[in-house]
């Protein structure tokens, strides 16, 4: 029997048109480095958004599921960008400003993108590239930039502000099919070709909605939030979509995102929350303990993308901002898991220990462990396999291109269709994850696995530590033997032998796990999103030049 409710499509342009009628007076506020922030209520967003969908669809000839792509960093017009396009049946493609040029070319034309929207101040990296970029016919240019750079462009150039001058300030966004492509990312390929995900506009819906719950972020129109995950980054963790559900306002750091214009915009801007990588807020941390401000009005911080060490969590404690961390991917939409403790602990001792866990699998995220033969493992905090999920906001496959059947490699998605997510660890009775590492991450030393992730955390908690990361090496002995790369705070003395012995000590790491190769540098290369960068340094182990 079918049930007797509405059958109504759930549509990015539904989120739109509630934002910019019921939270018409929350704003989007961008940085602008001088003369003051940029302001703009999201009524004047949903306004402008239905401006820029005339003119893709008037002036540019944007029609059907054309890929509209965006080279932007996180600020207003890129919030119309992700609104206008998918509302009106096209797809927003995200470029990762950070990716090697070569990656870039092979992602736009993968995609077929169209259209790019661009930011002034990113031509110097978008110009050399356009002649390479044989699908685009269109670039349109937003904010500060020198536009002679794009003189010789065969691509047609526009200005963002003179496309949307004149245009009806409203759309008759399509009634669409809500499984229809609204979005799309690439992973950033650290082995092979990047693999595009393609987020479908119900699965934007439920994963906005699951942000907005209390168990997850649970924010309201009482808050600001500085989103320093940048918009390329898996849609900025779902927050500007999320954020236009519940009239939060969003505080966007354009391309100011060095510690000291943060700190700058924390104290000015008062925000309540504030989401990105452990390097952003390691740096952050950096900047206030050599130059106090007043951020007490931070008192929320999402941490995901990568392990957050307890080292962090403390000082931010101590700073009254309370972190909250989380798990996800790309493939996950992002939200995979959040770690907020249950009832039972909060106050308790136990409660430190189950917020640096990767956090709960919300309603709508289902998670089963594999070990090595394939068997399924039990959830009792023990039993370490790799971590496989499904639900509604989880890839289920990769873009091949419009008309291809989608990927579906086998170290990705199992048989039945569960995402292998790639990444080792355990889940506790009551549905917490704890990673132990990624599975190419891992140690192999001797048929044991030491994970590389307990020996940076208990490294970055000794206090002449900045950053540390730790990768597996080839041994003649062992198979693999973790290598300790350290970044030492300025003026520190400590040693290898005084390393050594606090892991040992205070980090209770097993003697068999203590690394015996170590080497000091300068900084932790870092990813395109800022993760630790362990290809990067294996590679440099193997030619010789960490030693
Ligand atoms: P990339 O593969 O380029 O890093 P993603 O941003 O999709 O792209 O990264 C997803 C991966 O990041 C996860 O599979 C996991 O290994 C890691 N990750 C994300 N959040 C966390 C976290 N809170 N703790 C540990 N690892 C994390």
């Amino acid at each position: 029997m079918l049930s007797t409710m509405q059958d109504v499509p759930l549509l990015i342009s539904r989120i739109l048109t509630h934002g910019s009628t019921v939270h018409g007076t929350s704003q989007v506020t961008t940085w602008t480095g001088e003369g003051g922030p940029q302001r703009r209520t999201y009524a004047e967003i949903g306004a402008r958004a239905a401006q820029l969908a005339h003119a893709l669809r008037e002036d540019l000839g944007v029609r059907g599921d054309d890929r509209v792509a965006t080279l932007m960093w996180n600020n207003a017009e890129h919030v119309e960008a992700y609104f206008a396009i998918p509302s009106m049946g096209a797809v927003l493609h995200t470029l990762n400003l950070r990716l090697p040029a070569e990656q870039l070319v092979w992602i736009v034309q993968h995609a077929a993108d169209r259209v790019i929207v661009a930011n002034g101040s990113l031509l110097p990296l978008l110009a050399p590239l356009l002649p390479h970029l044989k699908t685009v016919e269109h670039v349109v240019v937003s904010g500060p930039g020198d536009r002679s750079l794009l003189a010789d462009a065969t691509a047609q150039v526009h200005e963002y502000e003179d496309l949307l001058a004149g245009k009806p300030e409203h759309y008759d966004w399509p009634e669409l099919d809500e499984r229809q492509a609204a979005a799309m990312c690439y992973t950033s390929g650290t082995t092979g070709d990047p693999k595009g995900v393609v987020y479908s506009h119900r699965s934007i819906y439920l994963h906005s909605m699951q942000v907005n719950m209390t168990q997850s972020m649970g924010l309201t129109d009482r808050d600001t939030s500085l989103i320093v995950v940048p918009q390329f980054h898996v849609n900025a963790w779902g927050l500007p979509h999320a954020t236009f559900m519940t009239g939060v306002n969003m505080l966007m750091p354009d391309r100011f995102l060095q510690p000291a214009p943060l700190a700058e915009m924390i104290e000015g801007e008062k925000p309540t929350h504030a989401a990105a990588v452990p390097t952003i807020w390691q740096g952050l941390l950096g900047e206030l303990t050599a130059r106090p401000r007043d951020v007490s009005s931070l008192t929320q911080v999402t941490i995901g993308g990568s392990a957050c060490p307890p080292s962090l969590m403390e000082a931010f404690d101590e700073l009254g901002m309370r972190v909250c961390h989380a798990w996800g991917m790309t493939e996950t939409s992002p939200l995979g898991t959040v770690a907020r403790p249950p009832a039972h602990a909060v106050g308790t001792d136990e409660e430190f220990a189950y917020r640096l866990t990767q956090g709960r699998f919300p309603t709508g995220v289902e998670a089963r462990l594999t070990g090595p033969g394939g068997e399924r493992l039990p959830w009792d905090g023990e039993a370490a396999g790799e971590l496989e999920v499904r639900g509604p906001w989880i890839a289920g496959a990769y873009y091949n291109g419009p008309d291809a059947e989608p990927l579906r490699p086998a170290d990705k998605f199992s048989e039945d269709g569960w995402l292998k997510t790639g990444d080792v660890g355990t889940i506790s009775p009551d549905g917490f994850l704890t990673l132990t590492d990624r599975a190419k991450d891992v140690i192999k030393s001797g048929g044991e696995w030491i994970s590389s992730v307990e020996l940076e955390n208990a490294l970055m908690s000794h206090p002449d530590v900045a950053e540390a990361a730790v990768v597996a090496v080839p041994d003649d002995k062992w198979g693999e033997r973790p290598l300790a790369t350290v970044v030492l705070k300025e003026g520190s003395t400590a040693d290898f032998t005084s390393l050594r012995a606090f892991l040992a000590e205070e980090g209770h790491i097993a003697r068999w796990q203590l690394p015996e190769r170590w080497t000091i540098i300068e900084s932790v290369p870092k990813t395109s999103v800022g993760k630790f960068d362990k290809k990067v340094l294996r590679r440099q182990y193997a030619q010789g030049e960490l030693d």
